[in-house]
Protein backbone atom coordinates (compact mmCIF):
# COMPACT_ATOMS: atom_id res chain seq x y z
CA UNK A 1 0.00 0.00 0.00
CA UNK A 2 2.83 2.18 0.81
CA UNK A 3 4.61 1.82 -2.38
CA UNK A 4 1.43 2.74 -4.39
CA UNK A 5 1.87 6.22 -2.55
CA UNK A 6 5.53 6.73 -3.16
CA UNK A 7 3.93 5.69 -6.79
CA UNK A 8 1.75 8.15 -7.34
CA UNK A 9 3.70 10.71 -5.48
CA UNK A 10 6.63 10.25 -7.91
CA UNK A 11 3.84 10.68 -10.81
CA UNK A 12 1.85 13.76 -9.32
CA UNK A 13 4.76 15.44 -7.52
CA UNK A 14 7.50 14.63 -9.46
CA UNK A 15 6.11 14.01 -12.96
CA UNK A 16 8.16 10.75 -13.67
CA UNK A 17 6.47 7.35 -14.66
CA UNK A 18 8.97 5.17 -13.08
CA UNK A 19 11.68 4.66 -10.15
CA UNK A 20 15.16 4.25 -11.52
CA UNK A 21 17.35 1.17 -10.84
CA UNK A 22 17.09 0.90 -6.74
CA UNK A 23 15.31 3.78 -6.34
CA UNK A 24 12.07 2.10 -5.00
CA UNK A 25 13.85 -0.64 -2.94
CA UNK A 26 15.13 1.93 -0.62
CA UNK A 27 12.41 4.19 -0.79
CA UNK A 28 10.35 1.29 0.54
CA UNK A 29 13.28 0.63 3.21
CA UNK A 30 13.45 4.26 4.32
CA UNK A 31 9.71 4.56 4.68
CA UNK A 32 9.49 1.61 7.26
CA UNK A 33 12.12 3.37 9.30
CA UNK A 34 15.73 1.62 7.84
CA UNK A 35 18.86 3.08 7.92
CA UNK A 36 21.03 2.79 4.02
CA UNK A 37 23.97 3.99 2.31
CA UNK A 38 23.01 4.67 -1.26
CA UNK A 39 25.61 4.83 -3.56
CA UNK A 40 24.48 6.07 -6.79
CA UNK A 41 26.11 7.46 -9.79
CA UNK A 42 25.80 11.71 -10.49
CA UNK A 43 22.58 12.05 -11.95
CA UNK A 44 21.22 8.97 -10.95
CA UNK A 45 18.29 9.98 -8.68
CA UNK A 46 19.47 10.04 -5.60
CA UNK A 47 17.08 12.97 -4.32
CA UNK A 48 13.87 11.37 -4.18
CA UNK A 49 15.04 8.57 -2.57
CA UNK A 50 15.43 10.74 0.67
CA UNK A 51 12.44 13.30 -0.78
CA UNK A 52 9.84 10.79 -1.34
CA UNK A 53 9.89 9.23 2.18
CA UNK A 54 10.26 12.17 4.36
CA UNK A 55 6.98 13.48 2.67
CA UNK A 56 5.35 10.15 3.20
CA UNK A 57 6.57 9.55 7.34
CA UNK A 58 5.37 11.35 9.90
CA UNK A 59 7.71 14.70 10.78
CA UNK A 60 10.28 16.85 8.80
CA UNK A 61 13.08 14.85 7.05
CA UNK A 62 16.22 17.15 7.69
CA UNK A 63 18.68 17.11 4.34
CA UNK A 64 22.32 17.92 5.12
CA UNK A 65 23.98 18.89 2.49
CA UNK A 66 27.57 21.02 1.59
CA UNK A 67 26.60 22.79 -0.91
CA UNK A 68 24.79 26.04 0.13
CA UNK A 69 24.14 26.99 -4.17
CA UNK A 70 22.64 23.58 -4.91
CA UNK A 71 20.67 23.83 -2.01
CA UNK A 72 18.81 26.92 -3.00
CA UNK A 73 18.16 25.62 -6.58
CA UNK A 74 16.66 22.15 -5.52
CA UNK A 75 14.32 23.88 -2.49
CA UNK A 76 13.30 25.97 -4.86
CA UNK A 77 12.50 23.25 -7.89
CA UNK A 78 10.79 21.74 -4.52
CA UNK A 79 8.89 24.38 -3.72
CA UNK A 80 7.44 24.64 -7.10
CA UNK A 81 6.31 21.33 -6.95
CA UNK A 82 4.08 21.82 -4.23
CA UNK A 83 6.46 20.62 -1.60
CA UNK A 84 6.51 21.96 2.43
CA UNK A 85 10.19 22.80 2.33
CA UNK A 86 13.19 25.18 3.33
CA UNK A 87 16.36 25.90 4.10
CA UNK A 88 18.74 27.10 6.40
CA UNK A 89 22.17 28.72 5.62
CA UNK A 90 24.40 31.18 5.83
CA UNK A 91 22.75 32.67 2.74
CA UNK A 92 19.80 33.73 5.00
CA UNK A 93 19.40 36.86 7.53
CA UNK A 94 18.80 36.30 10.79
CA UNK A 95 15.25 37.16 10.62
CA UNK A 96 14.39 34.62 7.63
CA UNK A 97 16.36 32.04 9.70
CA UNK A 98 14.39 32.80 12.98
CA UNK A 99 10.92 32.80 10.78
CA UNK A 100 12.43 29.57 9.01
CA UNK A 101 12.41 27.98 12.76
CA UNK A 102 9.46 29.05 13.80
CA UNK A 103 7.64 27.33 11.14
CA UNK A 104 9.86 24.38 11.33
CA UNK A 105 8.18 24.17 15.57
CA UNK A 106 4.99 24.26 13.54
CA UNK A 107 5.29 21.74 11.82
CA UNK A 108 5.08 23.28 8.36
CA UNK A 109 7.55 21.16 6.49
CA UNK A 110 8.18 18.09 5.10
CA UNK A 111 11.82 18.56 4.28
CA UNK A 112 14.16 20.99 5.73
CA UNK A 113 17.96 21.71 4.05
CA UNK A 114 20.29 22.93 6.46
CA UNK A 115 24.23 23.24 5.79
CA UNK A 116 26.20 20.87 8.20
CA UNK A 117 27.40 23.51 11.16
CA UNK A 118 24.40 25.29 11.43
CA UNK A 119 22.39 21.63 11.81
CA UNK A 120 25.02 20.76 14.44
CA UNK A 121 25.02 24.01 16.62
CA UNK A 122 23.60 22.87 19.99
CA UNK A 123 20.91 25.39 20.24
CA UNK A 124 19.86 23.71 16.93
CA UNK A 125 19.75 20.49 17.63
CA UNK A 126 18.01 21.08 21.00
CA UNK A 127 15.24 22.91 18.85
CA UNK A 128 15.13 19.40 16.37
CA UNK A 129 14.48 17.39 19.91
CA UNK A 130 11.87 19.01 19.83
CA UNK A 131 9.67 18.39 16.98
CA UNK A 132 8.83 14.95 15.16
CA UNK A 133 11.74 13.56 12.47
CA UNK A 134 11.21 11.43 9.57
CA UNK A 135 14.47 10.98 8.62
CA UNK A 136 17.69 12.33 7.94
CA UNK A 137 19.68 12.78 4.72
CA UNK A 138 23.34 13.27 4.61
CA UNK A 139 24.17 14.10 1.28
CA UNK A 140 27.67 14.17 -0.33
CA UNK A 141 28.60 11.70 2.91
CA UNK A 142 31.74 11.10 1.59
CA UNK A 143 33.11 14.28 2.88
CA UNK A 144 32.99 12.50 6.51
CA UNK A 145 35.90 10.38 5.42
CA UNK A 146 39.40 11.76 5.62
CA UNK A 147 40.23 9.55 2.82
CA UNK A 148 37.19 10.99 0.65
CA UNK A 149 38.73 13.43 -1.87
CA UNK A 150 36.44 15.87 -0.43
CA UNK A 151 36.70 15.95 3.28
CA UNK A 152 35.10 18.00 5.35
CA UNK A 153 35.73 18.52 9.27
CA UNK A 154 32.58 19.46 9.99
CA UNK A 155 31.11 16.11 8.57
CA UNK A 156 32.86 14.30 11.35
CA UNK A 157 30.60 15.69 14.35
CA UNK A 158 27.70 14.37 12.36
CA UNK A 159 28.54 11.53 14.40
CA UNK A 160 26.13 12.26 17.13
CA UNK A 161 23.19 12.39 15.15
CA UNK A 162 22.78 8.21 16.16
CA UNK A 163 23.44 9.51 19.72
CA UNK A 164 20.96 11.76 19.91
CA UNK A 165 18.68 10.66 17.82
CA UNK A 166 18.37 6.82 17.63
CA UNK A 167 15.20 6.78 16.56
CA UNK A 168 15.27 8.91 13.13
CA UNK A 169 16.65 6.59 10.48
CA UNK A 170 19.57 7.72 8.87
CA UNK A 171 20.40 7.83 5.09
CA UNK A 172 23.74 8.63 3.52
CA UNK A 173 24.04 9.19 -0.19
CA UNK A 174 27.15 9.55 -2.61
CA UNK A 175 28.30 9.49 -5.57
CA UNK A 176 31.58 8.40 -5.08
CA UNK A 177 32.80 6.18 -2.38
CA UNK A 178 35.87 3.57 -3.01
CA UNK A 179 36.07 0.89 -0.32
CA UNK A 180 38.43 2.84 2.39
CA UNK A 181 35.72 5.63 2.42
CA UNK A 182 32.60 3.22 2.38
CA UNK A 183 33.59 1.75 5.48
CA UNK A 184 34.71 5.10 7.24
CA UNK A 185 31.26 6.01 6.57
CA UNK A 186 29.33 3.09 7.87
CA UNK A 187 32.14 3.94 11.18
CA UNK A 188 31.24 7.13 11.80
CA UNK A 189 28.13 7.60 10.71
CA UNK A 190 26.94 4.49 12.61
CA UNK A 191 25.45 2.77 9.66
CA UNK A 192 26.90 -0.82 10.72
CA UNK A 193 23.13 -2.12 10.61
CA UNK A 194 22.36 -0.35 7.58
CA UNK A 195 21.45 -1.65 4.09
CA UNK A 196 23.85 -0.66 1.27
CA UNK A 197 22.89 0.18 -1.82
CA UNK A 198 25.25 0.21 -4.74
CA UNK A 199 24.45 1.23 -8.29
CA UNK A 200 26.56 0.66 -10.43
CA UNK A 201 29.17 3.16 -11.67
CA UNK A 202 29.43 1.85 -15.25
CA UNK A 203 27.90 4.36 -17.84
CA UNK A 204 28.31 2.12 -20.95
CA UNK A 205 27.83 5.21 -23.06
CA UNK A 206 30.80 6.73 -22.41
CA UNK A 207 33.87 6.33 -24.06
CA UNK A 208 37.08 6.80 -22.05
CA UNK A 209 40.32 7.77 -23.89
CA UNK A 210 43.28 9.12 -22.68
CA UNK A 211 46.01 10.76 -25.67
CA UNK A 212 49.45 11.12 -25.55
CA UNK A 213 49.87 15.04 -24.85
CA UNK A 214 52.37 16.53 -27.22
CA UNK A 215 50.38 19.59 -28.55
CA UNK A 216 47.49 20.18 -26.23
CA UNK A 217 45.69 23.08 -28.25
CA UNK A 218 46.00 21.15 -31.19
CA UNK A 219 45.01 18.27 -30.16
CA UNK A 220 41.99 19.39 -28.19
CA UNK A 221 40.93 21.58 -31.75
CA UNK A 222 41.46 18.03 -33.95
CA UNK A 223 38.97 16.39 -31.61
CA UNK A 224 36.53 19.11 -31.40
CA UNK A 225 36.38 19.81 -34.93
CA UNK A 226 36.63 15.99 -36.00
CA UNK A 227 34.22 14.26 -33.18
CA UNK A 228 32.41 17.28 -32.17
CA UNK A 229 31.91 19.98 -34.62
CA UNK A 230 28.36 21.25 -33.59
CA UNK A 231 28.37 19.43 -29.79
CA UNK A 232 28.28 20.78 -26.25
CA UNK A 233 31.01 19.79 -24.81
CA UNK A 234 33.12 20.44 -21.78
CA UNK A 235 36.95 21.47 -21.62
CA UNK A 236 38.11 21.40 -17.88
CA UNK A 237 41.43 23.16 -17.34
CA UNK A 238 43.80 23.76 -13.86
CA UNK A 239 44.27 27.18 -13.29
CA UNK A 240 42.27 30.12 -14.44
CA UNK A 241 44.53 31.92 -17.06
CA UNK A 242 44.65 28.57 -18.87
CA UNK A 243 41.02 28.77 -19.15
CA UNK A 244 40.94 31.86 -20.39
CA UNK A 245 43.45 31.28 -23.11
CA UNK A 246 41.73 28.33 -24.45
CA UNK A 247 38.89 29.61 -24.73
CA UNK A 248 40.05 32.40 -26.35
CA UNK A 249 42.10 30.52 -28.44
CA UNK A 250 39.45 28.16 -29.81
CA UNK A 251 37.16 30.66 -29.94
CA UNK A 252 39.66 32.47 -32.75
CA UNK A 253 39.56 28.94 -34.94
CA UNK A 254 35.89 29.40 -34.94
CA UNK A 255 34.71 27.04 -31.80
CA UNK A 256 31.94 28.62 -29.90
CA UNK A 257 34.01 28.49 -26.59
CA UNK A 258 33.28 30.20 -23.49
CA UNK A 259 35.20 30.71 -20.24
CA UNK A 260 33.87 29.70 -16.59
CA UNK A 261 36.39 30.00 -13.54
CA UNK A 262 35.19 31.68 -10.00
CA UNK A 263 37.53 34.73 -11.21
CA UNK A 264 34.85 36.08 -13.37
CA UNK A 265 32.17 38.01 -12.26
CA UNK A 266 28.93 36.28 -11.07
CA UNK A 267 27.30 38.02 -14.01
CA UNK A 268 29.43 36.68 -16.69
CA UNK A 269 29.49 33.06 -14.86
CA UNK A 270 25.62 33.24 -14.86
CA UNK A 271 25.37 34.56 -18.68
CA UNK A 272 27.93 32.07 -19.84
CA UNK A 273 26.63 29.07 -17.89
CA UNK A 274 22.87 30.09 -19.50
CA UNK A 275 24.35 30.07 -22.60
CA UNK A 276 25.71 26.63 -22.24
CA UNK A 277 22.60 25.44 -21.09
CA UNK A 278 20.45 26.82 -23.40
CA UNK A 279 22.07 27.05 -26.62
CA UNK A 280 22.83 23.99 -28.95
CA UNK A 281 26.60 23.56 -29.54
CA UNK A 282 28.59 26.01 -27.00
CA UNK A 283 31.83 24.94 -25.23
CA UNK A 284 32.58 25.31 -21.99
CA UNK A 285 36.17 25.85 -20.53
CA UNK A 286 35.92 25.84 -17.31
CA UNK A 287 37.82 25.11 -13.97
CA UNK A 288 36.23 22.66 -11.64
CA UNK A 289 34.37 25.67 -10.27
CA UNK A 290 31.83 24.71 -12.85
CA UNK A 291 29.25 21.78 -13.49
CA UNK A 292 28.24 21.35 -9.73
CA UNK A 293 24.70 21.14 -9.96
CA UNK A 294 24.88 21.20 -14.37
CA UNK A 295 22.32 18.92 -15.14
CA UNK A 296 22.18 19.26 -18.88
CA UNK A 297 21.60 15.94 -20.23
CA UNK A 298 23.31 16.25 -24.18
CA UNK A 299 26.70 16.99 -22.80
CA UNK A 300 28.52 15.55 -25.70
CA UNK A 301 32.15 15.40 -24.40
CA UNK A 302 34.23 16.14 -21.55
CA UNK A 303 37.45 17.11 -22.17
CA UNK A 304 40.55 17.53 -19.65
CA UNK A 305 43.75 19.31 -20.60
CA UNK A 306 44.95 18.95 -17.25
CA UNK A 307 44.56 16.11 -14.89
CA UNK A 308 42.25 15.73 -12.67
CA UNK A 309 43.39 15.03 -8.79
CA UNK A 310 41.76 11.71 -8.32
CA UNK A 311 39.95 9.33 -10.14
CA UNK A 312 36.67 10.10 -8.26
CA UNK A 313 37.10 13.73 -9.69
CA UNK A 314 37.40 12.17 -12.71
CA UNK A 315 34.95 10.34 -12.54
CA UNK A 316 32.62 12.95 -11.65
CA UNK A 317 33.58 15.38 -13.92
CA UNK A 318 33.13 12.92 -16.92
CA UNK A 319 30.15 11.39 -15.89
CA UNK A 320 28.92 14.77 -16.74
CA UNK A 321 28.69 13.85 -20.27
CA UNK A 322 25.77 11.36 -21.88
CA UNK A 323 23.40 12.07 -19.18
CA UNK A 324 20.81 11.43 -21.98
CA UNK A 325 22.26 7.97 -22.59
CA UNK A 326 23.50 8.60 -26.01
CA UNK A 327 27.56 8.24 -26.87
CA UNK A 328 29.35 10.37 -25.06
CA UNK A 329 33.31 10.94 -25.44
CA UNK A 330 36.08 11.73 -22.20
CA UNK A 331 38.75 12.45 -23.57
CA UNK A 332 42.13 13.56 -21.93
CA UNK A 333 45.78 14.89 -22.53
CA UNK A 334 48.04 13.31 -20.74
CA UNK A 335 51.72 13.53 -20.03
CA UNK A 336 53.44 12.09 -17.17
CA UNK A 337 55.51 15.41 -16.38
CA UNK A 338 52.42 17.09 -15.62
CA UNK A 339 51.90 14.50 -13.25
CA UNK A 340 55.35 15.20 -11.51
CA UNK A 341 54.46 18.66 -11.23
CA UNK A 342 51.38 18.08 -9.45
CA UNK A 343 53.33 15.61 -6.73
CA UNK A 344 55.29 18.75 -6.39
CA UNK A 345 52.76 20.61 -5.58
CA UNK A 346 51.46 18.47 -3.29
CA UNK A 347 54.87 17.85 -1.56
CA UNK A 348 55.18 21.72 -1.25
CA UNK A 349 52.07 22.34 0.02
CA UNK A 350 51.38 23.55 3.54
CA UNK A 351 49.08 20.79 4.42
CA UNK A 352 49.10 18.25 7.05
CA UNK A 353 51.26 15.32 6.33
CA UNK A 354 48.35 12.80 6.72
CA UNK A 355 46.37 14.44 4.27
CA UNK A 356 49.34 15.17 1.71
CA UNK A 357 49.58 11.11 1.54
CA UNK A 358 46.16 10.65 0.64
CA UNK A 359 46.80 13.37 -1.99
CA UNK A 360 49.65 11.66 -3.03
CA UNK A 361 47.45 8.06 -2.98
CA UNK A 362 45.23 9.32 -5.28
CA UNK A 363 47.21 11.04 -7.70
CA UNK A 364 48.77 7.82 -8.12
CA UNK A 365 45.45 6.05 -8.29
CA UNK A 366 44.80 8.42 -11.52
CA UNK A 367 48.13 7.72 -12.85
CA UNK A 368 47.71 4.21 -12.79
CA UNK A 369 44.32 4.49 -14.85
CA UNK A 370 46.68 6.99 -17.43
CA UNK A 371 49.36 4.25 -17.89
CA UNK A 372 46.55 1.36 -18.00
CA UNK A 373 47.12 -0.89 -20.64
CA UNK A 374 43.94 -2.45 -20.36
CA UNK A 375 40.47 -1.80 -20.42
CA UNK A 376 39.94 1.66 -18.61
CA UNK A 377 36.48 1.05 -17.67
CA UNK A 378 37.62 -1.74 -15.40
CA UNK A 379 40.19 0.12 -13.75
CA UNK A 380 37.74 2.74 -12.86
CA UNK A 381 34.74 0.04 -11.64
CA UNK A 382 37.14 -2.14 -9.63
CA UNK A 383 38.49 1.15 -8.08
CA UNK A 384 34.97 1.82 -6.88
CA UNK A 385 34.35 -1.57 -5.68
CA UNK A 386 32.71 -2.92 -8.42
CA UNK A 387 34.21 -6.01 -9.64
CA UNK A 388 33.96 -6.98 -13.22
CA UNK A 389 35.05 -9.98 -15.10
CA UNK A 390 38.05 -8.91 -16.73
CA UNK A 391 36.70 -8.86 -20.51
CA UNK A 392 36.88 -5.90 -23.44
CA UNK A 393 34.71 -3.01 -22.91
CA UNK A 394 34.78 -2.10 -26.64
CA UNK A 395 34.25 1.02 -25.39
CA UNK A 396 37.47 2.74 -24.34
CA UNK A 397 40.45 3.41 -26.29
CA UNK A 398 42.55 0.45 -25.20
CA UNK A 399 39.44 -2.09 -25.82
CA UNK A 400 39.24 -0.32 -29.32
CA UNK A 401 42.84 0.12 -30.28
CA UNK A 402 44.81 -2.10 -27.69
CA UNK A 403 48.68 -0.61 -27.06
CA UNK A 404 51.57 -2.40 -27.97
CA UNK A 405 53.06 -3.75 -25.48
CA UNK A 406 56.39 -5.44 -24.42
CA UNK A 407 57.60 -8.11 -21.85
CA UNK A 408 59.33 -5.31 -19.11
CA UNK A 409 59.49 -7.72 -16.25
CA UNK A 410 63.60 -8.02 -16.62
CA UNK A 411 63.72 -4.26 -17.72
CA UNK A 412 61.71 -3.27 -14.18
CA UNK A 413 63.85 -5.68 -12.44
CA UNK A 414 67.50 -3.68 -13.34
CA UNK A 415 65.56 -0.49 -13.26
CA UNK A 416 64.63 -1.58 -9.51
CA UNK A 417 67.57 -3.16 -8.16
CA UNK A 418 69.59 -0.28 -9.52
CA UNK A 419 67.84 2.17 -7.70
CA UNK A 420 68.05 -0.09 -4.45
CA UNK A 421 71.67 -0.64 -4.79
CA UNK A 422 72.52 2.78 -5.16
CA UNK A 423 70.89 3.36 -2.31
CA UNK A 424 67.57 4.87 -3.43
CA UNK A 425 68.91 8.50 -2.98
CA UNK A 426 69.11 10.21 -6.39
CA UNK A 427 66.77 11.03 -9.70
CA UNK A 428 65.92 9.57 -12.74
CA UNK A 429 68.69 10.82 -14.80
CA UNK A 430 71.37 9.44 -12.37
CA UNK A 431 69.33 6.05 -12.69
CA UNK A 432 69.62 5.67 -16.54
CA UNK A 433 72.89 6.77 -16.78
CA UNK A 434 74.41 4.36 -14.07
CA UNK A 435 71.77 1.51 -16.44
CA UNK A 436 73.50 2.83 -19.24
CA UNK A 437 77.32 2.80 -18.05
CA UNK A 438 77.58 6.49 -18.82
CA UNK A 439 80.67 7.47 -16.68
CA UNK A 440 79.33 11.39 -15.58
CA UNK A 441 80.47 13.03 -12.96
CA UNK A 442 78.16 12.22 -10.51
CA UNK A 443 78.80 8.67 -11.26
CA UNK A 444 82.56 9.09 -11.14
CA UNK A 445 81.72 10.87 -7.71
CA UNK A 446 79.43 8.65 -5.69
CA UNK A 447 81.36 5.61 -7.02
CA UNK A 448 78.40 3.98 -9.11
CA UNK A 449 80.29 2.86 -12.03
CA UNK A 450 81.90 0.32 -9.26
CA UNK A 451 77.85 -1.10 -8.29
CA UNK A 452 76.79 -4.34 -10.17
CA UNK A 453 73.82 -2.46 -11.81
CA UNK A 454 76.52 -0.07 -13.79
CA UNK A 455 76.18 -0.75 -17.65
CA UNK A 456 73.59 -3.79 -16.91
CA UNK A 457 71.03 -1.58 -19.16
CA UNK A 458 72.82 -0.99 -22.47
CA UNK A 459 70.03 -3.06 -24.44
CA UNK A 460 67.73 -0.17 -24.12
CA UNK A 461 68.39 3.62 -25.15
CA UNK A 462 68.20 6.72 -22.62
CA UNK A 463 64.69 7.79 -23.76
CA UNK A 464 63.54 3.92 -23.70
CA UNK A 465 64.64 3.57 -20.09
CA UNK A 466 62.80 7.18 -18.97
CA UNK A 467 59.44 5.03 -20.26
CA UNK A 468 60.47 2.52 -18.17
CA UNK A 469 60.67 4.65 -15.12
CA UNK A 470 57.59 6.79 -15.94
CA UNK A 471 55.77 3.41 -15.75
CA UNK A 472 56.91 2.05 -12.90
CA UNK A 473 56.28 5.05 -11.05
CA UNK A 474 52.44 5.25 -12.80
CA UNK A 475 52.16 1.93 -11.65
CA UNK A 476 53.30 2.35 -8.24
CA UNK A 477 56.50 -0.05 -8.12
CA UNK A 478 58.36 3.65 -7.81
CA UNK A 479 57.18 6.23 -5.40
CA UNK A 480 59.27 10.10 -5.30
CA UNK A 481 60.14 12.39 -2.73
CA UNK A 482 60.59 15.75 -4.22
CA UNK A 483 61.56 18.76 -2.38
CA UNK A 484 62.34 22.22 -3.68
CA UNK A 485 65.30 21.07 -5.93
CA UNK A 486 65.40 17.85 -6.06
CA UNK A 487 63.38 14.30 -6.56
CA UNK A 488 64.18 10.57 -5.35
CA UNK A 489 62.77 7.73 -6.33
CA UNK A 490 62.45 4.80 -3.55
CA UNK A 491 61.26 1.39 -4.24
CA UNK A 492 57.41 0.70 -2.51
CA UNK A 493 56.17 -2.47 -0.95
CA UNK A 494 55.05 -3.84 -4.55
CA UNK A 495 58.11 -3.42 -6.03
CA UNK A 496 59.70 -6.58 -3.99
CA UNK A 497 56.46 -8.52 -6.51
CA UNK A 498 58.66 -7.61 -9.49
CA UNK A 499 62.34 -8.20 -8.49
CA UNK A 500 61.08 -11.76 -6.82
CA UNK A 501 59.82 -12.48 -10.68
CA UNK A 502 56.57 -13.09 -9.01
CA UNK A 503 54.96 -11.08 -11.56
CA UNK A 504 54.78 -10.48 -15.27
CA UNK A 505 55.05 -6.83 -16.08
CA UNK A 506 53.43 -5.64 -19.60
CA UNK A 507 54.79 -2.27 -20.69
CA UNK A 508 53.60 0.14 -23.09
CA UNK A 509 55.70 0.05 -26.20
CA UNK A 510 54.83 3.49 -27.80
P1 LIG B 1 21.84 12.76 -8.10
O1 LIG B 1 21.58 13.49 -6.81
O2 LIG B 1 21.96 11.29 -7.94
O3 LIG B 1 22.99 13.33 -8.88
P2 LIG B 1 19.30 13.78 -8.86
O4 LIG B 1 18.51 13.30 -7.71
O5 LIG B 1 19.65 15.22 -8.91
O6 LIG B 1 20.60 12.92 -9.04
O7 LIG B 1 18.56 13.36 -10.20
C1 LIG B 1 19.15 13.57 -11.47
C2 LIG B 1 18.09 13.86 -12.50
O8 LIG B 1 17.32 12.69 -12.77
C3 LIG B 1 17.10 14.93 -12.05
O9 LIG B 1 16.80 15.75 -13.15
C4 LIG B 1 15.92 14.12 -11.61
O10 LIG B 1 14.74 14.87 -11.65
C5 LIG B 1 15.92 12.97 -12.58
N1 LIG B 1 15.26 11.75 -12.06
C6 LIG B 1 15.42 11.20 -10.84
N2 LIG B 1 14.66 10.10 -10.70
C7 LIG B 1 14.00 9.93 -11.86
C8 LIG B 1 13.06 8.96 -12.35
N3 LIG B 1 12.64 7.93 -11.59
N4 LIG B 1 12.59 9.11 -13.60
C9 LIG B 1 13.02 10.14 -14.37
N5 LIG B 1 13.89 11.08 -13.98
C10 LIG B 1 14.39 10.99 -12.73
ZN1 LIG C 1 37.53 -0.98 -22.24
Amino acid sequence: MRLSQADTLLRTVFGYSDFRGHQSEIINHVIQGGDCLVLMPTGGGKSLCYQIPAILREGVGIVVSPLIALMQNQVEQLKQRGVRVAYLSSLLSQSEIEAVEQDLQANHYDLLYVAPERLLAPRFLALLQKIKLSLFAVDEVHCISQWGHDFRPEYVQLSILQKRFPQVPRIGLTASADMKTRREIIEKLDLHGARVFITSFDRPNIRYRVVNKTNERLQLLDFIKSEHPHDAGIVYCLTRRKVEDVAFWLSSKGVAALPYHAGLSAQVRRNHQHQFLSDKGKVIVATIAFGLGIDKPDIRFVAHLDLPKSIEGYYQETGRAGRDGLPADAWMAYKFGDAVRLQRLIECSNGQTAVKQVAMEKLDALLAFCEAVTCRRIRLLNYFGEHVPEVVCGNCDLCLDPPQVWDGTVAAQKALSCVYRAGQDSNLDHWIDVLCGNYTEQVKRWGHDKISTFGIGKELNEKDWRKVFQQLMALGYLTSDHDEVRSRQRLTPASRTILRGEKTLYLRAK
